[in-house]
């Protein structure tokens, strides 16, 4: 079976690939900014059907109850996928411009793989507790807590990283038992609308279980929010956009995830490997065009090698410049549209009104007449207060600010609305531990560590979001908890 839609893609409600009641909207390549195909169109009335699909399956199936179908479920999901997995390559890296070398990781093949690890969940969790005999009001009871799946779950996904996202919600909300919802960013809707067609034909699933609505239309998605049927919404995506679902599912009182955006600190103390520290800052701020959340934006030197630092950091920047995603060593790819590169470009305009320095990059790669490309950009000369400096550019580019000191350090990093991620480099134990117990946001890496994986629960403090996603923690988000009580 080929993948790739000789038309349009689909969308999977009820078990059922069916065309978008809204017709279809064009999938644009954002290298080459040529037209790859179309995906479906949905509507709200789409919406509402899949929303009805979910509640259904949810209310009148054991879907919920049967712990080993589910596990079977995920497992087939992976391997169906894996069968396929040089053809979603393809299709990812047009769709989303992910450079080649990021699909063997966290663009494709890590977080199919991942299905595997919320397939064990199912099957191992600690479903029900005995907490043992009590004697409540002087009555002898017996006292259990079993853990039961929330209901119906609406995920609504960005575009950035969206196998990633995608399958950090749909698979442990369908491990814990809910049914799901799934409506992914218009720019990237073929990644997840191809997982539907294999769900639809290759595996077991049951109807209504988990539905995919694409669509042109963020209003389709803001159904998701308000509709009564709908038990948890779990979104990713900006915080402005977090702020309205919240807003949203206040009225129904649902139950609110939300993954949001970050401006994560990039920490180097003045006993750091300088050469090594730079390096890195360089190549993370890149990857995959410095459109990742939780990606380090903000690097915080000591001010006596502030100068040091910045030749150092412009010299890693220089040998990682935009390029083909398709190419494998290529590390930075294009952002995702034109209104992405514009904004990147309203963010290098304000950094030059505010006084700061274009010290490399700055504006679009001359030797590219097509694609949405950013040269890797380092800015100095400015302070944490800058706007550059406090709010998420989603683009290829690294504020530089000197520290005073290791306080004076996490200061500046938590002078933030966000609290996603962040580094630190040093060589003290006690003075890296002062500033990663220092700093409040949800994942810190130590002298390159990296801490994405399926068992590591990711998410942010302050306005970066609330929950997390993977990991156990992750698929509690998607559990209810019921206390019994039984006379002894
Ligand atoms: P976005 O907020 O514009 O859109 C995200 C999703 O929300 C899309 O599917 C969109 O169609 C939908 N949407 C838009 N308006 C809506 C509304 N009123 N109600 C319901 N849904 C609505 O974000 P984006 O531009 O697609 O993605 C980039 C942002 O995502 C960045 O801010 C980034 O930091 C954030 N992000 C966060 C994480 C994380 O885990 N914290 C991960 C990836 C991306």
């Amino acid at each position: 079976m080929a993948l790739r839609p000789e038309t349009s893609s689909e969308l999977l409600i009820d078990g059922k690939l069916v065309p978008g009641t809204g017709g279809t909207f064009a999938i644009i390549n954002p290298a080459t900014e040529e037209v790859i195909g179309h995906a479906a169109d949905g509507t709200t009335e789409d919406m509402e059907a899949a929303i009805g699909a979910a509640r259904t399956a949810f209310d009148t199936t054991t879907w919920s109850r049967d712990h080993a179908f589910r596990a079977k479920c995920l497992r087939q999901l992976r391997d169906a996928l894996g069968g396929h997995i040089e053809e979603l390559r393809q299709i990812t890296i047009a769709e989303v411009g992910a450079p080649a070398f990021l699909t063997s990781g966290p663009q494709l093949e890590g977080p199919i793989n991942d299905l595997g690890y919320f397939a064990d969940l199912a099957e191992s969790y600690e479903w029900e507790t005995d907490l043992g005999r009590a004697k409540p009001m002087g009555i002898k009871t017996n006292r259990t807590v079993q853990r039961e799946a929330a209901g119906v779950v609406g995920a609504i996904t960005p575009w950035n990283f969206p196998h990633q996202i995608n399958f950090a919600k749909i698979g442990p909300a369908l491990a814990a038992g809910c049914t799901v919802v799934l409506k992914p960013a218009p720019d990237t809707p073929w990644c997840a609308a191809l997982v539907g067609k294999v769900i639809a034909e290759e595996t077991d699933f049951p109807p209504g279980v988990i539905n995919i609505v694409t669509s042109s239309d963020h209003a389709v998605g803001a159904l998701l929010s308000s509709d009564p049927r709908v038990d948890v919404v779990s979104f990713t995506g900006s915080t402005a956009t977090g702020k309205k679902v919240m807003v949203a599912a206040a009225e129904t009182l649902k139950r609110v995830f939300l993954e949001l955006g970050g401006k994560s600190a990039y920490i180097v103390l003045d006993d750091a490997d300088l050469g090594a520290a730079c390096s890195m800052a360089a190549f993370s701020v890149v990857t995959h065009a410095g459109q990742g959340c939780a990606l380090t934006t903000r690097m915080l030197v000591p001010r006596e090698k502030y100068s040091e630092a910045i030749e150092l950091v412009k010299a890693g920047l220089a040998g990682l410049p935009a390029g083909d995603p398709t190419d494998p060593g290529t590390i930075c790819g294009p952002v995702i549209s034109a209104v992405q590169r514009e904004r990147i470009e309203g963010y290098l305009k304000l950094a030059r009104d505010e006084g700061g320095t274009i010290e490399i990059g700055g504006g679009r790669p001359a030797d590219k007449d097509k694609g949405y490309f950013i040269e890797p950009t380092l800015i100095s000369g400015l302070e944490n207060s800058a706007r550059v400096a406090q709010e998420e550019i989603f683009g290829p580019v690294l504020v530089i600010i000197p520290h005073d000191g290791d306080d004076d350090a996490i200061a500046i990093a938590n002078d933030s609305p966000y609290g996603l991620s962040g580094a630190v480099w040093g060589t003290d134990p006690d003075r890296i531990k002062k500033v990663v117990d220092g700093v409040r946001t949800g994942t810190m890496g130590i002298n390159g560590g990296i801490w994405y994986s399926a068992d590591v629960p990711f998410g942010g403090y302050k306005q970066s979001g609330i929950g997390r996603e993977m990991g156990v923690a992750g698929f509690e988000e998607y559990l209810e908890i019921k206390a019994v009580a039984t006379p002894a």
